[in-house]
């Protein structure tokens, strides 16, 4: 093995990158890395922007292990990156400009998210101008006070669940929409868990306040118990009350929503590289493939040519939310495009090439990398394959999602896995409750790539089928006790293999000589065991341990060897210690990495 292949350097690459920033990254010549892309079946020019995936591949072939580029913020290296900020780490930082927030509106089933959704929409005064009435494809813009918002508008998990599953945050904000006479539900509570997994802060819309049995106290109750403490109780979570019925607060809402915005400093560059994200898409009958798309850095046009996964194609056609034919389109703006090859999964990420033949050779590739993985067993979330990704520094957390019969066995379980958690590693509980293991456990444990454990509960059918079709782990248990233990034994695999030591035997000193050259050798004789050479010593004397370690050289009558057994004589040199003396008794042990424990889950 060559000490490059032993030794990777490493290197963090943006998700998109020129052949020429690749070959200078990376300490090689263009011609280098043309040549390497096209041993890989992909022909590009210097110009050509390939994806991360491809560079990682160049990038190990010329000794490098490439990450995605993070920034430097060590709370969100933790963590899920929001891709714009991945994006724009690249870009040339003067050319940054504020764009418009993305927001989504998750929320229980029922509290009022679509009614909010239709109710923000009328709020819209741009829509009469344009007399156009609201397309739907997926997300929908509205100005308020100078200002642009961006709301995705399929109310629920699903757009932002499959946006996280495939790495491509969308949201810069979450609303979470809940109705102040129902309160906190399991939905609102899988919602936070989204958010805080994909760290995008939330408001709170408090709605249906118009209810008689609306009781905003209680609820702001239920919210801190959730770690999601009102501002006006000191905590930092903006809660609006509303009435998405009765348009009530709405502008409140959008407000806060402008005020979140302003302190996060949501950015891209109007004139860099073309990336977003799919929103939705749809095969139309007589238009070919719709898909509405989220741009998120760069500005789209008519005429480019876009990647999106293996669907590819020269844009046709483009429109807004109205409806009207528009050319080009800015960062957070939504459009729907004709002219893909076919229908692109949501959550999708999406760029624009140079040309079709550079389109073409990366949806080839891609065809190529999807037959591959077909063949082999599809990647599961377990622990184990948490443990391969947190060697390679892409995850410092283990994610859990806990579910348990009774709540009197969730809390010591999430109280004792807690305490698991070490400096180097965390335990993330993203979702603690009640009942039994669904289909969005498991969607969330995909979107967040955690485990679920189930405590005394079973999994539905839906939630089997998922977890099977994702490649997700769920266990089950009956005794604390053996989960915390599995969880810790697989924590451990995790962390950096501790030293062990393993004893080899012991030796009594006979005698002392001395020689010139090598200092006092113990002449011994071995009482049970073996000494090694490679070996250390540990020297006892009356009972208590004077001194630890290397040997420095060990002979059999004369003779250098590098071990002697049970029942013969020897004489050991110790590595700097020459106070040896009749009488001592010596331990011979080595120190071994511990073996990485066998894959619990
Ligand atoms: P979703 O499932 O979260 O999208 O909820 P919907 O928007 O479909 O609303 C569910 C029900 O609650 C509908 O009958 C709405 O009319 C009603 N609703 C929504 N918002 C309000 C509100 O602010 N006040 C009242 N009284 N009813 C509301």
């Amino acid at each position: 093995m060559s000490d490059i292949e032993r030794h990777p350097k490493t290197i963090e690459l943006p998700p998109t990158i020129t052949v020429r920033e690749l070959a200078n990254s990376i300490q090689s010549s263009p011609i280098e890395v043309i040549k390497s892309l096209m041993s890989n079946g992909v022909m590009a020019n210097i110009n050509q922007q390939i994806d991360f995936d491809t560079a990682a591949i160049i990038a190990a072939e010329m000794g490098y292990e490439a990450t995605l580029e993070t920034l430097e913020d060590e709370e969100e290296e933790r963590g899920e990156i929001p891709l714009w900020r991945r994006m724009i780490a690249g870009e040339d930082q003067a050319a940054l400009t504020q764009r418009p927030p993305v927001v989504t509106i998750l929320g229980h089933v029922d509290h009022g998210k679509t009614t909010l959704l239709d109710a923000i929409r009328h709020t819209d005064v741009a829509a009469g101008e344009a007399g156009g009435i609201t397309q739907h494809i997926g997300a929908y813009q509205v100005e308020f006070n100078g200002r642009t918002i961006t709301f995705l508008d399929t109310p629920g998990h699903s757009a932002f669940t499959a946006m996280r599953a495939r790495g491509a945050q969308g949201a810069d904000i979450v609303i979470l929409v809940v109705a102040a006479d129902d309160g906190v539900m399991p939905q609102t509570r899988e919602a936070i868990a989204h958010a805080k997994a994909a760290r995008v802060p939330i408001i709170v819309a408090l709605n249906k306040t118009d209810r008689p049995n609306a009781d905003q106290e209680r609820v702001k109750q239920q919210l801190a118990e959730n770690g999601l403490v009102p501002d006006d109780w000191d905590g930092d979570t903006i809660v609006v009350p509303i009435s998405a019925k009765k348009q009530q607060g709405i502008e409140d809402l959008l407000e806060a929503i402008l005020l979140v915005a302003e302190n996060m400093d949501i950015q891209a560059n109007p004139k860099g590289k073309v990336i977003g994200t799919v929103i939705e898409a749809e095969l139309d009958k007589s238009k070919g493939v719709l898909a509405s798309l989220l741009v998120q850095n760069g500005t789209l046009k008519v005429g480019d040519e876009v990647v999106a996964g293996i669907a590819f194609g020269r844009l046709r056609a483009m429109f807004d939310h109205y409806g009207r034919k528009i050319s080009k389109a800015g960062p957070s703006t939504p459009v729907s495009v004709m002219g893909l090859s076919e229908v692109p999964p949501a959550g999708e990420l999406f760029y624009v090439v140079d040309s079709e033949r550079e389109a073409r050779d990366i949806v080839n590739e891609r065809h190529q990398a999807m037959d591959k993985a077909s063949a082999s067993p599809k990647s599961a979330v377990t622990l184990e394959q948490l443990f391969d990704r947190f060697q390679a520094g892409e995850v410092r957390e283990l994610r859990m999602i806990i579910k348990a019969d009774v709540q009197g066995s969730l809390e010591p379980i999430v109280s004792s896995l807690n305490d698991l958690s070490s400096g180097d590693i965390n335990i993330n509980i993203l979702h603690a409750e009640t009942g039994n293991i669904t289909e969005s456990d498991v969607m969330l444990a995909a979107a967040s790539k955690a485990v679920v454990i189930g405590f005394n509960v079973s999994a539905d059918a839906a939630a089997r089928r998922l977890a099977e079709a994702e490649g997700i782990s769920i266990r089950n248990y009956e005794i604390i006790y053996r989960l915390t233990e599995d969880v810790e034994k697989a924590l451990k695999g995790m962390l950096p293999p501790e030293e062990k030591e393993n004893t080899l035997g012991h030796a009594e000193v006979r005698a002392v000589f001395r020689i010139s050259k090598l200092g006092n050798i113990a002449g011994c004789k071995v009482v049970d065991g073996e000494i090694r050479r490679n070996a250390r010593i540990r020297v006892f004397r009356q009972g208590k341990v004077i001194h630890e370690g290397p040997i420095s050289s060990l002979k059999h009558l004369q003779e250098d060897v590098r071990e002697v057994r049970t029942g013969f004589e020897c004489g050991i040199g110790i590595k700097n210690f020459d106070g040896i003396e009749v009488g001592d008794k010596l331990e011979c042990y080595t120190i071994e990495k511990a073996a990485v424990e066998e894959s619990v889950f």
